[in-house]
């Protein structure tokens, strides 16, 4: 598997239009675009900085995986994401390697990307999200 770079890192609030004042209105990041994906009930929003993003990530629903995320562990980085080259054959690759992982398949994300992740489990913590993008 390959890694190309740093895609994005995801950071779990409350509000978007809140954390805007801070990335957009304080440190002058530009909001390019938000998305709801709703069959993860998360709205995002995207602030590029260099070569990555940073992606916001509100709940639109109480029983969403964000807002359980900012119940048990409040607002924060919630996770980091690795763009892949294939994500279908990294999967493979991490699986046969032991590494547990939270998607077998690919799902759908934001910005019609295909992403899934690894459990924390095997990541020392961390929630890590593999992403293959077309651009
Ligand atoms: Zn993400």
């Amino acid at each position: 598997m390959k890694i190309l770079k740093v895609d994005h890192i995801g950071i779990a609030v409350k509000s978007i239009d809140e954390a805007k004042k801070l990335y957009n209105g304080l440190l002058g990041l530009e909001h390019t675009g938000s998305e709801t994906v709703a069959e993860q009930k998360v709205t995002t929003a995207f602030f590029p900085v260099g070569d990555a993003e940073i992606e916001l990530l509100e709940s639109t629903s109480p029983d969403g995986p964000i807002a359980k995320y900012i119940e048990k562990k409040g607002e924060g980085i919630q996770h980091i994401a690795f763009r892949v080259e294939n994500i279908e054959e990294a999967l493979a690759e991490l699986k046969a390697k032991g590494v547990a992982l939270i998607d077998e398949k690919p799902r759908r994300g934001a910005g019609g990307a295909k992403i899934a992740f690894l459990h924390p489990k095997s990541t020392f913590g961390v929630l890590i999200e593999l992403c293959e993008k077309e651009e």
